[in-house]
């Protein structure tokens, strides 16, 4: 039959392919989990990817396989991916920083076949290996010289392996609804849940990612992604990059501020993309030495709310632009991204960072709406706040190996976030669902106080949670970690919170922590904070 248009599967390995033939000369820097910096161009990466692939099927892997990663950002890491997806099996991005039961639980319920592991992870990994039920071998990511003594003979190096193949491998012509990526969410109720992306998801995603008003890269742009390939797929980055041609630099096992800052400057990074609390720590690092953030013009902040105060002073002190983003494991990531329109571009200064603060406009592919608890659609005038439902071809419709969808009859996804949405489309979290502060019937914003909480200059991190109340059911405990040597009244803070919030959501009562727990993409865990304080009691 004669078609008006082509069929072109929507592939991953396509975006490799492209990457090869257009953009071979460009660069990937990486960071090395053994120690030192490596450097080559697309045109390598994308043979060691054929290789590793060629590797994998030497190994037994076939179509349909998982294939588990365990691994820092690293340019070994990016290879992996695209030659596990490419090759027809599943790349599994594993989060190392979980605890040791949910990794084993992850991998059993994912069946592993084989897992390429970040050197530092060989002890992590060799302490669960009896319980590990699929994994027939471990492919350690260094070369033979820096290989640990004393592994078993299914321990092997990545190296190795390669050096054994030509790289003279075509990636297979799959159906563009093949699994392609596999990611659990961090389970903060009952077990984690695997999110599987296709090769059409991800590849819409990736149209998505590289679009002016998103992650604000071109071919020109040189792409920092702190956000690991385990979080997310590093919100699509290792795609983005690939797709338009712009240089990457990885991180690898670094997190601390002098050694990002290093590499920043060094390699004239100009976009790049991280959780809060990365910024946290860089804002301060900055302060502490006097650095500017060099040829830094944007940075894409999500995973949980931006504070005011961070957006304010990396764009007055350091001139660099903050793209508030926000999205799920269970929606490739992205969903909303905080880049001007034109009825923005012509407000105050004060009115647009207010706009900042809001979680972003929807991009195309997702459909987005606000619910009451019986399902009815709010309006969007910017103040109702509401269940936030989304849709679209790189959301989730059923978790991995799930009985049932995780959707509803009409495809609705309810993300557990509340949300509300303004005129021109700009989404604003209030709150999680299961954070929400009720007193006396009316929601409370945790976000809100802790984002006014963290602006006050003595204080570093600061979480609020519902607590019990007799008269009004719950109200909000602000727990505070402070600077060294510094402390608060709670009078002094609510007359510091009052520039910014209303007075009934002023909290009850004060804590102070060493540290704040946090999970293991960097979010605070109030479930954590709800355990610590069970018994807490307002004054
Ligand atoms: P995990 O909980 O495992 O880290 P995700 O990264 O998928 O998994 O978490 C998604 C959730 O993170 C969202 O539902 C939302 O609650 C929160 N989140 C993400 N981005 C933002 C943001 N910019 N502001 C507030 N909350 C956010």
């Amino acid at each position: 039959m004669l078609k008006d248009m082509q069929d072109w599967p929507l592939l991953v390995s396509k975006i490799l392919e492209h990457a090869e033939l257009n953009h071979s000369y460009q660069e990937i820097f990486s960071k090395l989990p053994e120690g030192g910096e490596f450097r080559y161009s697309m045109a390598d990466m994308a043979k060691r990817a054929r290789q590793a692939a060629q590797a994998f099927q030497t190994l037994g892997v076939k179509e349909g396989d998982r294939v588990g990663t365990l691994a820092w950002n690293t340019h070994r890491h990016v290879e992996i991916w695209y030659a596990a997806s490419g090759m027809g099996a599943v790349t599994h991005t594993i989060n190392p920083r979980l605890f040791p039961e949910q990794l084993v639980y992850i991998m059993n319920h994912a069946e592993d076949k084989i897992l390429c592991v970040d050197v530092t992870f060989v002890p992590l990994v060799q302490a669960i290996e009896a319980e590990l039920k699929t994994v027939e071998k471990f492919i350690v990511m260094v070369g033979k010289d820096h290989m640990p003594e004393g592994l078993g003979d299914n321990w092997i190096s990545y190296e190795e392996i390669l050096m054994a193949e030509s790289g003279e491998y075509a990636w297979p012509d799959l159906d563009e609804n093949t699994p392609c990526g596999l990611c659990y969410t961090s389970g903060t109720t009952g077990n984690p849940k695997g999110v599987q992306y296709t090769h059409r998801s991800n590849f819409l995603h990736t149209l998505i990612a590289i679009s002016g008003d998103t992650l604000g890269i071109t071919a020109k742009s040189v792409i920092l992604p702190v956000v690991p390939m385990f979080h997310a797929n590093a919100w699509g980055i290792p795609y983005a990059a690939c797709a338009t041609g712009c240089k990457m630099v990885l991180n690898g096992p670094h997190f601390e501020p002098d050694v990002l800052h290093d590499i920043i400057i060094r390699e004239d990074v100009n976009v790049t993309a991280a959780v809060p609390t990365v910024w946290t720590g860089m804002l301060q690092y900055l302060k502490d030495t006097g650095k500017d953030m060099g040829k830094l013009t944007t940075v894409t902040i999500g995973g949980s709310a931006a504070p005011r105060s961070m957006i304010e002073e990396f764009q007055e002190n350091y001139g660099v632009r903050v793209n508030h983003a926000w999205g799920m494991t269970e929606m490739s990531p992205l969903g909303s991204i905080g880049s001007e329109n034109a009825a923005v571009a012509n407000l105050s200064k004060k009115e647009k960072l207010d706009v900042q603060c809001k979680q972003g406009r929807t991009v195309l592919g997702v459909e987005m709406k606000i619910v009451d608890d019986e399902g009815n659609s709010l309006p969007r005038d910017g103040k109702t706040s509401g269940n936030l439902l989304v849709r679209g071809p790189w959301v989730v419709d059923t978790y991995y190996r799930a009985d049932t969808r995780a959707v509803d009859n009409d495809g609705w996804f309810d993300t557990g976030d509340v949300a509300c949405i303004d005129e021109y489309g700009y989404m604003q979290i209030t709150d999680r669902s299961k954070d929400v502060i009720k007193s006396g019937g009316e929601w409370v914003s945790s976000i809100d106080l802790e984002n006014a909480a963290v602006a006050h200059p003595d204080v570093v991190e600061a979480a609020v949670i519902g607590r019990y109340h007799p008269k009004w059911e719950e109200r909000p405990l602000l727990i505070l970690k402070m600077h060294e040597g510094k402390t608060v009244t709670l009078e002094e803070m609510h007359e510091f919170l009052l520039q910014h919030v209303i007075k009934w959501w002023l909290p009850d009562g004060i804590e102070f922590v060493d540290e704040l727990p946090h999970t293991a993409t960097g979010k605070i865990s109030k479930k954590d904070l709800r355990d610590q304080f069970k018994d807490y009691k307002f004054p």
